[in-house]
């Protein structure tokens, strides 16, 4: 793994207007990611994991600028993101993919895959005739574990998993930097998510690819990440390296989230953090801790003043950022 940076975003905000009234004017806003600050290094991988609706799928499409985000800044190999014209961001769609929750929604059911993975090859230029992309098309399919003749079928005669690696087949086509997978695996039953994943970490390794990993679940990410970021409600609360997360969660919402991964062994006590309620609206977020109305050790400042993101330090000196007034207390 290189320490190289690849991409870092900086206070990145995405607030959606909510338009009322017979003038159509601002009534509220979706807060759905506020002020969210990462970076991820060259042929690494950054897993990011909270409840559905905290903001995590907004705030990848925002980095890849298929949302345009409100304010902040994305940095890909030291040029501004955010500051591009669509002409220029095109050059770097090369660079940065996306693979999606529900591989029949992504593909084009009436395409072959011939068809689906000749597209990005053609927009972008790759190969000099049809048939060096065709070869391009049957060494991808090898790459994703599926046999030559796919080439010809439609989506539908794949089942989940296949069609899942089809996606991944057209992300590593124009063979990028980064992929974000966006809750890649959550649709997949779970024998089928392990493959998947190992799939993910052989590329990772032959390409030197760098992923953002999205999901809502901290059991998925444990074995794939190397760093873990925990958002809540359009903001991080806790972010360090995966064995430090796991091993001494700093945040309530970390805690809950670990004690809700299944337990092999059912002898084992476990200290569980129950969570109460769902995600409140991002429309109009809580005061102070956004946490506060679930978090099981709330005290009054919690209700007024917003915790900061501070840096506790890992024993080994490195970086632990948590948000909470009371990390690590409990
Ligand atoms: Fe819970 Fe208060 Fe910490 Fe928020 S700041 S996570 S409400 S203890």
């Amino acid at each position: 793994m290189s320490s190289e940076e690849l991409i870092s975003i900086k206070d990145l905000k995405v607030h959606f207007p909510i338009k009322g009234g017979i003038f159509l004017r601002e009534v509220a806003k979706v807060f759905a990611v506020d002020g969210v600050s990462l970076s991820v290094n060259k042929g690494e991988t950054l897993g990011l994991v909270g409840e559905s609706g905290c903001g995590k799928s907004t705030f990848g499409k925002a980095l890849l600028q298929l949302i345009k985000p409100t304010s902040g800044s994305v940095t890909f190999n030291n040029d501004e993101l955010t500051d591009l014209s669509k002409a220029k961001l095109r050059q770097y769609r090369k660079d940065l993919q996306i693979i999606f929750q529900d591989p029949s929604e992504s593909l084009n059911s009436r395409h072959t895959v011939e068809q689906i993975l000749m597209e990005p090859l053609e927009i972008h230029k790759i190969g000099d005739s049809r048939n060096d992309r065709k070869a391009i098309i049957v060494s991808l399919l090898q790459k994703v574990g599926l046999p030559a003749d796919s080439i010809n079928k439609y989506p539908h005669e794949f089942s989940g998993g296949q069609k899942q690696r089809i996606g991944i087949a057209r992300a590593i086509a124009l063979e990028p930097q980064l992929i974000v997978c966006d809750e890649a695996v959550s649709a997949l039953d779970v024998s089928v998510q392990s493959q998947i994943l190992n799939l993910l970490l052989d590329l990772q390794e032959e390409m030197g690819l760098a992923y953002i990993f999205i999901a809502h679940d901290l059991a998925v990410v444990r074995h794939i990440s190397d760093k873990v970021a925990v958002m809540y409600l359009g903001k991080i609360v806790e972010f360090t390296d995966a064995d430090n997360i796991y091993a001494k969660p700093l945040h309530p919402y970390t805690k809950a989230l670990i004690s809700a991964i299944p337990e092999p062994d059912p002898f084992k006590e476990k200290d569980r953090v129950i969570l109460k309620g769902d995600v409140p609206s991002p429309i109009d977020p809580p005061s102070g801790c956004r946490f506060h109305t679930r978090c099981p050790y709330a005290q009054d400042k919690c209700k007024t003043d917003e915790p900061e993101l501070k840096d506790y330090k890992n024993e080994d000196g490195s970086e632990h950022m948590a948000a909470c007034h009371f990390a690590g207390e409990f």
